[in-house]
């Protein structure tokens, strides 16, 4: 047996990457990204991907929640909307999420790491049982970090970068688990504004001060709050189109990992 298999050493376990973010962020063109990169300068990755709503896949999927459902078949079964018919899909794929751990245990000892896209809609998978369920029974394997994917051209407005940043906090808050936040669309705008804004206090004040002058005082306070969720993260930019940024990115993920399992 090889002296680096899953049971002889289980600090070589595979990294879990959920990448989960807004509609339209960049969620699975980044997981074309990680998988050309992974390709090209690691090992191939395992790739889970879990939006059944999804036409057209630039990766080829190792589980694919697709085949396995038909989002469409569900939403007239069950008489749903698109969203309730990719939550019940999500659900009812869940039901089966044992054997997908025992798909990817047995391959665990040849891999670095497990890539997962998520449903283009991020309360599906944030807001759900099955998102939970899925996330909890990855991160008791392996370990595991979230690549939390901004639009960043579309969060130059203090009020946007605010909300986005809150949202950020509450899934840091509710999964616990390392967290990267990755600026995606760089090639568009540079995300410089937001490290700005994420290191210097008083000018991210000062911009949403002109941005809105009422509720200046609850402003105040979430910013002491995210000023204290920004010291639990790393920053990354990336564009997922031109593949800057990625060797930042798992810089950031060792990192990341390492530093969660010698605290936690
Ligand atoms: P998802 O809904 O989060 O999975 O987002 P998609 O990966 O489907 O991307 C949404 C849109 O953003 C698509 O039109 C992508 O081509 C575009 N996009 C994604 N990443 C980048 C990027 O790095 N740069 C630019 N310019 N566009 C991007
Ligand atoms: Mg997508």
């Amino acid at each position: 047996m090889s002296t680096d298999s899953f049971t002889d050493s289980p600090q070589k376990r595979p990294t879990v990457l959920l990448c989960i973010g807004m509609a339209g962020s960049g969620k699975t063109t980044f997981m074309q990204r990680l998988n050309a990169h992974l390709h090209s300068v690691k090992k191939p990755p395992y790739v889970l991907n879990l939006d059944p709503a999804v036409t057209q896949l630039p990766f080829t999927a190792n589980i694919d929640i697709r085949d396995t459902v038909n989002y469409k078949e569900v939403m007239k079964q069950y008489n749903l909307g698109p969203n309730g018919g990719i939550l019940t899909s999500l659900n009812l794929f869940t039901t089966k999420f044992d054997q997908v751990l025992e798909f990817i245990s047995k391959r665990a000892p040849t891999l670095e790491h497990i890539i997962v896209d998520t449903p283009g809609q991020i309360e599906i998978f944030t807001w759900s049982a099955s998102g939970a369920i899925i996330t909890d029974a990855m991160a008791a394997t392996y370990p595991c970090a979230v690549a939390y994917i901004i639009d960043t051209p579309r969060t130059t407005s203090p009020a946007t970068f605010m909300s986005n940043m809150l949202y950020a906090c509450s899934i840091l808050y509710k999964t616990k688990l390392p967290f990267i936040l990755v600026f995606n669309k760089t090639d568009v705008v540079s995300h410089e504004f937001a490290v700005r804004w994420m290191t210097d206090f008083e000018t991210f004040q000062q911009a949403l001060q002109k941005d809105s002058s009422y509720m200046s005082s609850l402003m105040n306070s979430m910013c002491l709050v995210l000023e204290e969720f920004y010291k639990h993260l790393r920053v990354v930019g990336v564009s997922a189109i031109t593949g800057a940024g990625m060797d930042e990115f798992f810089k950031a993920v060792d990192e990341a990992v390492k530093e969660y399992e010698t605290v936690y």
